[in-house]
């Protein structure tokens, strides 16, 4: 049966319909769809109809979908048709977690991610800088020691040779830790005397000397050092992660940590046609008094470009040892991680909390270890039971380490799981030795949180790890890690279906950002952002699914892919 909007009321608004009828022409013929799409294998992620061959776009949204036949009714003279080829289609994908500007930044930055070694690591940092002009800072780079042997922090000595003219302040991929040369640590007035700041590390070696290697709070003292970028370029990453999202199929981005900056740039681009993904902003929470402020609320704004939510930060990450965890690291003793900045003090978190739900803002926690998730439920259920249950879709990013008894707390809660499976097959190459098997079993546990009727959004923490769509859907489904150790899975357990992983990553994050009304699914009434694919993800071998790239990408509509 063909699923359709009744035409007329959703092509021309109840308004207009109102005002046709009272010209006494409401039985005129239903205005044509502008693009058609045939031939198609689409699954909707809508239950009522979840297969379909074809269909109809007016105005931007969905106004058929249904069979061939029943979709051909749709055509116009001026109509555009697609014939899909029998290719599997699906809702655009909606990656709830991105540090979109940074990852457009990355795209012609130092590329440190896949540096076999640290001779290797080296020697692009110096090929890199061969290039670029005298005093201009080397950033981003995203290195990876732990594809190294032996896997050890690179040290500013290693850099500083081959950086006499520029200073140096590059990201370990995991966001939480970065390594600069000597000349940036001249710069942040950084000396083996600096003591470390709340929530950070300054790495030093046996000696007591600084290494280079800075950890979270402790990144900010030379972060404030470095000149913001220009409009120029950020105009110039942000038009690189737009190009980037459309090829891979990405329709909807969330963006945490937003720099106000930024969101001029997106206004500019909407203004000029030019912004062709949907993107909702989660400024940092400690500036929450600016949306308070204004009253507005969550996912306020347009279906292209919304602000409303807040992002903050409970702890760091496994990778750089600053995670917060109930139990110490099994190859660091001394440590269990430690809480973020944004934490301390704990009653100034409160009352941060406490003021954006007055305006009904939405907030998005970053917490990955188990006592820094089991944290966050505690703060938000006080702030649930100061002012009573509602909508409010909180998040936890990442959830990344759950304590047993936290599954409940999540589901009682009605928090969203902002998850990232692609990291499940990356970390899980050298997670066990720091946290050991127990722990681990409950490490990206997807499965245990659909369980328990937590609802999964997915996204990718791009430039942390990669942005493509197909290597989050392969993780969720396969565990196989990156060096092809668990073949079969780590901690197989919890993995989970395609149909599953599909939803997640789209109705699943539309509802993370309150638009499941407007997208997530193939639906008459939702905007037509949607992406044709190589191969049929659903009835291939989960192994193969790596191999699948995007062929076509609409969003609104339009082809931008
Ligand atoms: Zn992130």
């Amino acid at each position: 049966m063909i699923f359709a909007m009744n035409r007329p009321v959703l092509a021309l608004g109840l308004a207009a319909l109102t005002a046709l009828a009272a010209l006494g022409v409401a039985n005129a013929a239903p205005p044509a769809a502008d693009l058609i799409i045939v031939n198609a294998r689409i699954w909707t992620v809508n239950a009522a109809q979840s297969e379909a061959q074809a269909l109809a776009v007016l105005n931007g949204r969905i106004t058929a979908v249904g069979s061939d036949a029943e979709v051909q009714m749709w055509k116009g003279p001026h109509t555009r048709v697609v014939n899909a080829g029998g290719k599997r289609l699906l809702p655009g994908f909606n990656d709830a977690h991105v540090h979109f500007s940074d990852g457009g930044a990355s795209l012609t930055a130092v590329q440190l991610n896949d540096a076999a070694s640290r001779e290797e690591f080296v020697k692009r940092i110096r090929d890199y800088a061969a290039h670029a002009a005298a005093g201009e800072w080397i950033r981003a780079g995203d290195w990876d020691e732990t594809k190294w042997t032996p896997a050890v922090m690179p040290t500013r000595q290693d850099i500083d040779r081959v950086t006499p003219n520029n200073p140096v302040a590059i990201d370990r991929y995991d966001g939480h830790s970065i390594l600069v040369n000597s000349r940036a640590l001249d710069l942040a007035g950084i000396t083996a005397a600096t003591p470390d700041p709340p929530g950070g590390v300054i790495v030093r070696d046996a000696k007591g000397q600084t290494t280079g290697a800075l950890a979270d709070a402790a990144t900010d003292l030379v972060e404030k050092v470095i000149p913001e970028p220009t409009a120029v370029q950020r105009r110039r990453a942000i038009e690189g992660a737009l190009h980037e999202a459309a090829k891979l199929g990405v329709t909807s981005v969330q963006d945490m940590r937003e720099d106000y900056a930024d969101l001029s740039v997106y206004a500019q681009l909407l203004r000029e046609g030019k912004m062709t993904v949907r993107l909702y902003a989660a400024p940092p929470i400690a500036a929450v008094e600016d949306q308070a402020r204004l009253g507005i609320g969550r996912a306020f704004g347009s279906p292209s470009l919304r602000i409303g939510a807040l992002k903050m930060f409970a702890d760091g990450s496994l990778g750089s040892h600053t995670a917060y965890f109930f139990e110490p690291f099994l190859d660091v003793p001394t440590s269990r991680g430690l809480l973020a900045e944004d934490m301390l003090p704990i009653d100034r978190t409160r009352q941060r909390l406490l003021r954006a739900d007055a305006t009904g803002l939405q907030v998005c926690t970053h917490a990955i270890g188990d006592a820094a998730i089991s944290t966050i439920l505690d703060l938000y259920a006080e702030v649930e039971s100061k002012d009573g249950p509602r909508d409010r879709r909180w998040r936890i990013e990442h959830a990344q380490h759950m304590a047993a008894r936290d599954f409940e707390r999540f589901a009682q809660l009605h928090v969203i799981a902002s998850v990232q499976p692609y990291q499940a097959i990356d970390d899980g190459r050298w997670m066990e030795p720091r946290i050991g098997h127990e722990r681990a079993s409950r490490t990206y546990a997807f499965k245990t949180f659909l369980d328990h009727g937590v609802r999964l959004a997915f996204g990718t923490d791009w430039p942390v790890a990669s942005f493509d769509p197909i290597l989050t859907l392969y993780g969720a489904t396969t565990r196989a890690t990156l060096d092809g150790k668990h073949p079969d899975g780590w901690i197989p357990e919890q993995k989970i279906s395609i149909q599953e992983a599909i939803f997640a990553y789209t109705m699943g994050s539309a509802y993370a950002e309150f638009q499941e009304r407007e997208k997530g699914s193939i639906e008459p009434g939702k905007l037509a952002d949607f992406v044709l694919l190589s191969e049929d993800v659903l009835n291939i071998p989960a192994k193969e699914i790596r191999g699948v790239h995007v062929l076509k990408t609409w969003v609104g509509g339009e082809q931008v892919f």
